[in-house]
């Protein structure tokens, strides 16, 4: 069983359609079930219409799912409710109040090339038994970010794709946010949940995700479920200055395409052309979704990352009316 997770932040640009194709016909391919899942828990960067639009761009592809209703995890945060819970009554979780530029402050050196402030250890309270709607209530209306107590070592596991991998956690980021200030859980710990709940067992996804995969393996073990999934993490596609697809690069959306014109195959058939399937010497052509699913082999997936430039767009364009 594997899912389709995309995040309703805006339409699907082909970065991302790459990663959402690959994973279902991979899963097709092994005779996966395929669950669909709606993550809008990051408020802030949810875009109305995303979800239509994005459900929309799958289904024009030729993609198909499992479950009638896509889980959107905002409906219901119980579930996540009761894992935190659980979190906080083993004493691996603890309020922090405190803002990034404290955190910042308090970190004694800045952490190269990562997003996120590491969270210095020393900053950790002793840890002890928390009731969690008890301990959260009378934090005033905004509530208080819930951090995870990482253990100080590596997080060995096999990346299908990546092959192994060892990050230590507690030195990449530190105690990570599970549950927001704003009352929700945090996407560590709402995929955790959710991937259980919906009997996930092999998850493919982008490979800026990899050192989440750790975090999310430190949270099963914190609950005690399980299995564990499998992970394969997948290279991102670049724009030609290095940097991942994003609208600097021009208008990638699949929408876009296909208000042009350009029919799903050959969408299909770029993407198919970027995991190694084309034949040899017979260039790119356009393809249908299940002969995707026959053409693909993980083992031809260039371990590098995709580069999209002129020349892929104007290929698209020429499809247009072909
Ligand atoms: N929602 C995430 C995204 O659209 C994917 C998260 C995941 O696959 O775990 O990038």
């Amino acid at each position: 069983m594997t899912r389709l997770a995309p995040s309703p932040t805006g339409a699907l640009h082909l970065g991302n359609a790459r990663t959402f194709l690959v994973t279902w016909a991979l899963a097709r391919q092994r005779g996966f079930r395929v669950v669909m899942r709606i993550e809008d828990l990051d408020s802030p960067r949810v875009k109305p219409g995303a979800v239509e639009s994005i459900l929309g761009t799958f289904r024009w592809l030729g993609m198909d799912w499992d479950n009638p209703e896509p889980l959107v995890q905002s409906r219901d945060l119980e579930p996540y409710r009761a894992a935190i819970r659980i979190l906080a009554a083993r004493g691996l979780v603890y309020p922090c109040s405190l803002t990034r530029t404290e955190i910042e402050a308090a970190a004694s050196a800045p952490q190269e090339g990562s997003h996120e402030t590491s969270y210095p250890r020393h900053l950790r309270p002793a840890l002890k038994s928390l009731d969690f709607d008890g301990v959260d209530r009378g934090t005033g209306p905004e509530g208080t970010n819930w951090r995870f107590a990482v253990p100080d070592r590596p997080v060995p596991f096999d990346d299908d794709f990546a092959g192994p991998q060892s990050p230590d956690i507690s030195r990449i980021v530190g105690d990570f946010v599970v549950w927001t200030r704003r009352g929700q859980p945090a996407y560590q710990l709402a995929v955790v949940v959710d991937d259980h709940r919906q009997g996930v067992t092999s998850v493919i996804r982008g490979d800026d995700l990899l050192d989440s995969a750790a975090r999310q393996l430190l949270l099963y073990r914190a609950l005690g479920l399980a299995p564990e999934p499998r992970h394969m993490h997948l290279p991102l596609v670049l724009g030609r200055d290095g940097k991942r697809l994003a609208k600097r690069h021009g208008d990638t959306r699949v929408e876009h395409y296909r208000s042009l014109g350009v029919p799903p195959g050959a969408v299909v058939g770029l993407v198919a052309g970027w995991c190694g399937c084309t034949e040899e010497g017979s260039g790119r052509r356009e393809m249908s979704t299940a002969e995707f699913v026959r053409a693909l082999d993980s083992s031809s997936i260039p371990r590098t990352p995709v580069v999209f430039g002129p020349e892929d767009d104007q290929w698209l364009l020429a499809q247009a009316g072909s």
